[in-house]
């Protein structure tokens, strides 16, 4: 609560250096990637922020088919390189428990060959010819009870997200009309409890800065993953910070009483960082390029690329357009992967497509005990080499090969110096995916 305070330079840059260390001892140099998926603007709820919003009659409607959802699937996945999704979904009766575990399986489902040459895209120069396959799929939709959370269990879900928006309650009040499902502020606090006795043990937590005070977002964020950490023994297993961005037909996004300035933002993050050191943190497109690079080594784990959040937007690829009355709101970085994945090389940091924790069951108080003990952070940096391997010689543009080769060259050096044991174990694998094997992890 005191360092939410500090706005001198002097200690100020000494907490974002600390954030960044404490990264850095428990993340290492990587950042993982995934992108979002939106499979219908229909909702019944009437958040005042929201494009989505029943009320917006400006709004044009979806739900994407199964047909559809193979469809973008099919983009991420044979055409960007995707390899983690997070899948949105509006609260409503079309798009209830069904749909979303049928969705869900219809995604893991898809495995598409890997396309070279798109015209028109910033992948023309794809080399691969493998397969392309959705791994980890976290889900960003409405509260559910226990009995609907043991279906998403079931169907594969990955992370569980839901954003209480804004802690303190008379806000929430009034943002969330009392006639609507998201009028209940405690339905959706206790959700996470709910999620953990269903055995999702993978949650994410988030606010959504500009509808309230954002140091009091912080302290209620902090404290909700404290409760959880006391209750069930495991803390949240991410963290999302958006920011309130303009939506198509939605006054209340222009001037928010308590838009979070840019300065405000960073200081918050970093507090975030040094509260959570154990929690991934992420860090969306909402934000624009600039700020991102900002904000990214102030702790973020992970970060989206290649975004589209038009319903049916990936499908659509060759139109650049972001198109306000399908989106929830607008972009601020609509950069491609491959720029990102450039960039992020470049300053020295891999970004990493591994998804092996999951599957290996790596996940919940499993996780957070071999984080703490430095342990995951190995297989980690393993997995993250064999699969940033795997992208580049798949999805890259001849310049980020090259950016990304020299990371990977120092990865390599660093796992012989350190983990001896594993070295010649390692090097079979990687060995093996430069020649065309796929999906190995440890
Ligand atoms: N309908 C579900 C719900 O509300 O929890 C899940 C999907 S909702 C589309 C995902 C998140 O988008 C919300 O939790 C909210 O934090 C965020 N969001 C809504 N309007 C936004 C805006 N104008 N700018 C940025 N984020 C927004
Ligand atoms: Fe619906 Fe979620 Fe948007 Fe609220 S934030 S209007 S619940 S999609």
């Amino acid at each position: 609560a005191c360092l939410l305070h500090v706005e001198d330079p002097a200690p100020l840059a000494e907490m974002r250096q600390t954030a960044a260390a404490v990264k850095l001892k428990v993340y290492d140099n990587r950042i993982v990637t995934f992108a979002p998926l939106y499979l219908s603007n229909l909702c019944v709820n009437d958040c005042l922020y929201c494009g989505f919003r029943c009320s917006n009659t400006e709004e044009s409607r979806h739900i994407l088919s199964h047909d559809e959802v193979v469809r973008e699937v099919e983009v991420l996945a044979g055409q960007i390189g995707h390899k983690r999704l997070i899948v949105v979904y509006g609260e409503h009766p079309q798009s209830g428990i069904d749909y979303i575990a049928s969705t869900l399986r219809t995604i893991m489902d898809v495995k598409v060959k890997i396309r070279r040459g798109w015209e028109g895209t910033p992948n023309a120069t794809h080399r691969g010819g493998g397969t392309g396959q959705i791994r980890r799929c976290n889900v960003n939709a409405a509260p559910m009870s226990i009995a609907e959370l043991r279906v998403l269990n079931d169907a594969g879900i990955g992370t569980f997200q839901v954003f209480q928006e804004t802690y303190h309650r008379p806000t929430y009040e009034t943002l969330h009309p009392r006639h609507t499902i998201k009028g209940s502020y405690l339905w959706r606090l206790y959700c996470m409890h709910r999620a953990m006795e269903a055995g999702i043990d993978d949650v994410g937590l988030g606010v959504l800065f500009g509808l309230y005070d954002g140091k009091f977002e912080v302290m209620g964020l902090l404290y909700h993953a404290l409760e959880l950490e006391k209750r069930f023994g495991i803390g949240p297993h991410t963290i999302s910070f958006p920011r309130l961005e303009p939506a198509h037909n939605t006054p209340f996004t222009q001037n928010p009483q308590y838009r979070v300035d840019d300065e405000t933002f960073k200081r918050l993050v970093t507090v975030i960082r040094l509260a959570v050191p154990y929690t991934g943190m992420i860090l969306t497109a909402r934000e624009n390029a600039q700020l991102r690079r900002e904000i990214l080594p102030l702790g973020c784990t992970q970060t989206d690329a290649s975004t589209r959040i038009g319903i049916g937007g990936y499908a659509d690829l060759l139109d650049e357009a972001q198109h306000g009355e399908r989106q929830q709101f607008l972009l601020g970085d609509t950069r491609s992967l491959d720029d990102v994945v450039r960039e992020l090389a470049e300053a020295g940091s891999i970004t990493s497509f591994c998804t092996a924790g999951y599957r290996c069951g790596r996940t919940g108080q499993k996780i957070m005990g071999l984080l703490r003990s430095g342990q995951e952070g190995q297989f980690c940096k393993l997995n993250a080499v064999i699969t940033f391997r795997e992208w580049l010689d798949d999805f890259a543009s001849p310049a980020t090969i090259a950016a990304g080769e020299k990371v990977i060259a120092k990865e390599i050096a660093q796992i012989k110096a350190r983990m001896p044991e594993v070295f010649e174990a390692f090097m079979s694998y990687y060995e093996k995916t430069r020649t065309g094997e796929r999906d190995l992890y440890f």
